[in-house]
């Protein structure tokens, strides 16, 4: 099993190319035409309405994202399209997230149309829901209580 490289004559992964599980479940979702689904209760899931899924990105910033160009240096390392792990070409057009991750236009944009965050790191963009971003309001207020109460709380007995 040490030779599997060897005999598949291919690379092991080098850096900052772990596998990555989300990505490939994005992939299988995207395929399949299925939005992404946590399977905890976690803050998606119990947000009300839209079953429990995050909405998709508002229109106006997925319009708005900025378009960069694969530079030659990007072809070079052998930068990829996490979502298609296609190879990039010279002067080929990329959607960059604010997260500075890229992606082709046509691998990204129908993701946004499903959910609001990066398939690579979760970053959440904005949506046009006034519900979920009120909710998402409401979710870092409650955070911020905690964390104030745990502040009160130190300070009364640490
Ligand atoms: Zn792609
Ligand atoms: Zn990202």
């Amino acid at each position: 099993m040490a030779c599997y490289f060897d005999e598949h004559d291919c690379e092991p992964l080098g850096e900052g190319q772990q596998p990555n599980h989300l990505l490939h479940l994005a992939r299988l979702l995207i395929d399949s035409g299925v939005a992404a689904q946590d399977t905890e209760m976690d803050f998606e899931s119990l947000f009300p309405g839209a079953d429990g899924k995050p909405p998709p990105a508002s229109k106006n910033v997925v319009e708005n994202l900025p378009v960069i160009r694969i530079t030659e240096g990007q072809v070079a390392r052998n930068v990829k399209c996490p979502v298609c792990l296609g190879e990039y070409r010279e002067g080929e057009r990329a959607k960059e997230l604010p997260c500075k991750h890229n992606f082709h236009p046509k691998c990204i944009l129908p993701w946004l149309k499903k959910t609001n965050s990066c398939p690579l790191c979760r970053h959440e963009l904005p949506t046009d829901d006034e519900q979920y971003e009120e909710f998402k309001k409401q979710k870092a207020r409650a955070k911020q209580r905690e964390q104030d109460i745990e502040t009160l709380h130190s300070s009364m007995y640490g």
